[in-house]
């Protein structure tokens, strides 16, 4: 299967296009071959997206909305084919790929609410006969560029805002995972969304992503991905005076507090450090203990890991799946590495795993560090598959210290059971999402997603705060006064 870019509504042909494999990461098997597209084909899709845009930001918002609605129930249907094509080339566990098609259901249904409401501003002038209110106009032509660890739901956090909002799009997946924006794709051709709303183009970030961010019509580019490339994205986008978001990585902690609930914040740990191998931005990568429940956090940890069963994902009974490939491995083992020379502890895991049918696929056992010091690199820098650093702390105002230390701002989370350290710790824990006896991840799509620091540039994905990315505030005066009111001067 050969997948080719969706431009202006029709699937490119061929045309001596070069490809690359997309493989299955939990066996190594060829899934699909996927174009690298040039830069004349991202001229082509902007040009599309540019011609559309101006028919489609006059369609009324609620008609927007309805092709959304039309999306979400197309997801529906689909849904347990999207999530299985989702395990298969991302590698997360079927259950965890049946939430994040949900999650793009919700969002669906979400931004097509939104088709009804746009809400602006109408306040009082401060002259007799004259009427001021703000409206969200839409941007244009917006650029967006996905990571592949949550191939559909990201896409939708940026692609239905862009939808309803009155804006076109040409949207680059990762290279790893185009299989999921190819179905998406094709739900857009079923919904007949007109031709050159959305357009999706395959495709190295070098030449694809960077042909995106530098056209002058393309306005706005939202990007998810590494802090690295992030700010390369950032530094060219601001040459072309862009209007940039961006969602980046993480360095999220759990702090487990003297008076918190172990065994409920073993599972938090579990759940959001080694569900989608560890591969989510929000990943717990640290926990910081409270000494007197350290030894006590430590052997329950050790213990329940024991039971978390590795595989393919598309198997319902394993509990991690593999990570994306060779690369992630090697990254992984080498910061296990530097974890053992900095002195810290391997309490479990540590290694590749071989054993049989997993020698064809790319797994990590799901590892647990103690000791660790808060500033080594473990501690500080993203590691991205399924290693937990432990780290002990004598007080709440030393755990939001560590919580603070790291260039990442993204998610954390309190266990406690005192009221008092709790809003203390939503107040001073310096991240753009906070959980109170939940783990780091579980985000809901309706409040705003994104991180302070290293992780963001001060936008927001999903909830209204999306929006915000793709329209531009217009304000709006009506004189009905016949005559010339001079504001701050006649009235004064
Ligand atoms: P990545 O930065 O390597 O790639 C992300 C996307 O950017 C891909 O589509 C890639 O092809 C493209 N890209 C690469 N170089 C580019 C360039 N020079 N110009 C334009 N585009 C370019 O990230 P990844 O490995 O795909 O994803 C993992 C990272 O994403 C982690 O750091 C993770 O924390 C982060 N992430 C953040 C969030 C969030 O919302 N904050 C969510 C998910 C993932």
């Amino acid at each position: 299967m050969k997948l080719n870019n969706y431009i202006n509504g029709v699937w490119q042909e061929e045309g001596g296009a070069d490809y690359t494999a997309v493989l299955n990461p939990a066996n190594g098997k060829e899934l699909a071959q996927v174009r690298l597209s040039t830069t004349e084909d991202v001229d082509q899709a902007v040009e599309a997206a540019k011609v559309a845009q101006k028919k489609w930001a006059l369609v009324p918002a609620p008609k927007r909305a309805d092709y959304l609605y039309a999306i979400a129930n197309i997801m529906i249907e689909k849904k347990e084919h999207l999530s299985q094509v989702l395990t298969a080339e991302m590698g997360k566990v079927i259950e965890e790929a049946r939430g994040e098609v949900q999650e793009g259901i919700d969002m669906a249904f979400y931004m097509a609410g939104e088709g009804r409401r746009l809400f602006g501003q109408t306040v009082p002038s401060e002259l007799e006969n004259k009427f001021a209110m703000s409206v969200r106009a839409p941007i244009g032509v917006v650029g967006l560029i996905t990571p592949w660890n949550f191939p559909i739901a990201i896409a939708t956090w940026k692609s239905f805002p862009a939808i309803v909002a009155g804006n076109t799009f040409l949207w680059k997946p990762a290279t790893e995972t185009p299989m999921m924006a190819y179905e998406l794709a094709k739900i857009f051709e079923e919904v007949e969304l007109p031709k050159g709303v959305a357009n999706i183009v395959f495709g190295s970030g070098s030449t694809v992503g960077t042909a995106m961010i530098e056209h002058p019509d393309v306005k706005v580019i939202s990007f998810t991905g590494s802090t690295e490339t992030g700010r390369g994205i950032a530094e060219l986008g601001g040459r072309h005076l862009k209007k940039i978001s961006l969602e980046m990585g993480g360095k999220n902690a759990i702090i487990v507090m003297d008076d918190a609930d172990v065994d409920l914040a073993v599972e938090g740990i579990l759940w959001s450090a080694f569900g989608t191998a560890g591969q989510r931005c929000t990943a717990c990568s640290r926990v910081i203990v409270h000494k007197s429940v350290k030894a006590e956090l430590e052997q329950k940890l050790v213990e329940s890991m024991k039971s978390l069963t590795i595989g393919d994902g598309a198997d319902e009974s394993n509990k991690i799946g593999p990570v994306i490939n060779k690369g992630s491995l090697d990254k992984i083992e080498s910061y296990v590495q530097i974890g053992k020379d900095e002195g810290a502890t391997l309490l479990a895991g540590g290694s590749i795993l071989t054993d049989g049918d997993l020698a064809n696929g790319n797994y990590y056992a799901p590892t647990l560090f103690t000791d660790v010091k808060w500033d080594s690199r473990l501690a500080q820098e993203e590691i991205f598959g399924p290693v937990i650093s432990l780290i002990e702390v004598e007080s709440l105002e030393e755990a939001i210290e560590v919580n603070n230390s790291v260039e990442f701002g993204l998610s954390s989370a309190i266990f406690s059971r005192d009221v008092n350290r709790i809003f203390r710790a939503q107040r001073d824990l310096d991240t753009g999402i906070v959980y109170v006896n939940a783990g780091t991840t579980g985000a809901e799509i309706h409040l705003p997603f994104g991180g302070t620091k290293g992780t963001g540039n001060g936008h927001r994905d999903s909830g209204v705060a999306a929006l915000d990315v793709y329209t531009e505030w217009k304000a709006i005066y009506i004189d009905y006064s016949g005559t010339l009111q001079r504001a701050q001067i006649d009235n004064n």
